[in-house]
């Protein structure tokens, strides 16, 4: 007997996954990945290391580019910042379902706590999660599944119900606990995670879908770089360190623009051309400011800010990844003259 484990990476997960093990059931982890997830140790997933510690090998599956329209629409709503939770976990019920033949399993697990979160958790919400996934009885919650009904795992004995938990609730003391007594390690901390569920990013997010309406994973993806800041229909991003200062260079399209200050050393800035037709749009959300005559002036002086130093003025080299490159010296500008703009 097989089943499919849902393995986001965290200490329910995890826990569940070795329920399943030490049920004699054969457990097949699955992850569904995102760039928007940061749940991860170094370059590997915490799930990845989960599985690993348990024997297993992960098998990972991308939520691919329909996730961005799950976002943008969610029949159920967001929860306390842009997370779609209820809309992404049928998604991802209904995916899991659809692997069932291929891996050969017979039922579907995850990690999910009766009444541990607000949105997603409550047991009316769990059951229609279930019937819009098309998976009512199909899915085992080993953590909570004394309080529930009993599934087609328990009904035809491949599981013994007994050997199953009564967790609810928002305390993580038993999950803690449990985790101890059976050995499972490498779980992530309840901070790391979805970006989504994070409110400075939510607004990045949101400002990127009023201003591009074609855009993709990879437009979100960069939504995790450096500092953000909307003038007008344009992006301005400053890179926070050598790293990200790399990722911004290797990220310019035709049409953008990147700083370098020549006299400092300093932050890498890019000038994204924005999107023609969301002009209008943009320019309700962020006013223009006469200091700034366009974009490409706020995003020198941007760059003159993010540079050490303390000369009065700063000389950058302004390249357009078309080819044409201009040398600027201006007055160096102060960090707080940008908030109004910040994301
Ligand atoms: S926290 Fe993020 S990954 Fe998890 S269910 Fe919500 S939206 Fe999906």
């Amino acid at each position: 007997m097989k089943a499919i484990v849902l393995l986001s990476g965290g200490l329910d997960s995890a826990l569940a996954l070795k329920i399943i093990q030490n049920s004699g059931v054969e457990a097949v982890p699955v992850k569904f990945t995102s760039p928007l997830f940061s749940c991860d140790s170094g370059n590997r997933f915490h799930a990845t290391i989960v599985a690993d510690g348990m024997g297993m090998k992960l098998i990972e599956i991308p939520k691919g580019e329909e996730f961005i329209d799950l976002i943008r629409h969610p029949k159920h709503g967001y929860g306390t910042a842009i997370n779609p939770c209820i809309d992404c976990h049928i998604n991802m019920l209904k995916r899991a379902k659809e692997l069932m033949p291929e891996l050969g399993a017979s039922f579907l697990v995850t990690g999910e706590v009766l009444n541990q979160r607000p949105m997603s958790q409550h047991r009316k919400t769990l059951d229609m999660i279930e019937k819009e996934a098309g998976v009512t009885g199909l899915l085992l919650r080993p953590l909570s599944a004394k309080l529930l009904p009993p599934t087609v795992a328990e009904q035809n004995g491949w599981i013994d119900r007994e050997q199953l938990y009564a967790m609810e609730g928002r305390g993580r003391r038993p999950q803690l606990d449990l985790a101890a007594k059976l050995g499972v390690k490498g779980f992530s901390s309840p901070a790391g995670g979805c970006l989504l569920t994070d409110r400075a990013f939510a607004s990045r997010l949101r400002d990127l879908f009023r201003n591009n309406p074609d855009a993709n994973l990879r437009d979100c993806e960069i939504l995790k770089t450096g500092r953000h800041y909307r003038f007008g229909a344009d992006k301005i991003i400053c890179g926070k360190d050598k790293t990200e200062c790399k990722i911004l260079r290797a990220w310019a399209k035709p049409g953008d623009w990147t700083f370098d200050p020549i006299s400092d050393k300093g932050a890498l800035v890019l000038l994204q051309k924005g999107m023609p037709d969301a002009a209008g749009v943009s320019q309700k959300f962020s006013p223009y400011d006469a200091r700034f005559v366009n974009s490409f002036a706020f995003a020198a002086a941007l760059a003159s800010a993010y540079c050490d130093g303390d000369s009065p003025t700063v000389t950058i080299s302004a390249r357009c990844k078309d080819g044409e490159t201009r040398e600027h010296t201006i007055p160096r500008a102060n960090r707080n003259d940008f908030k109004n703009w910040k994301l």
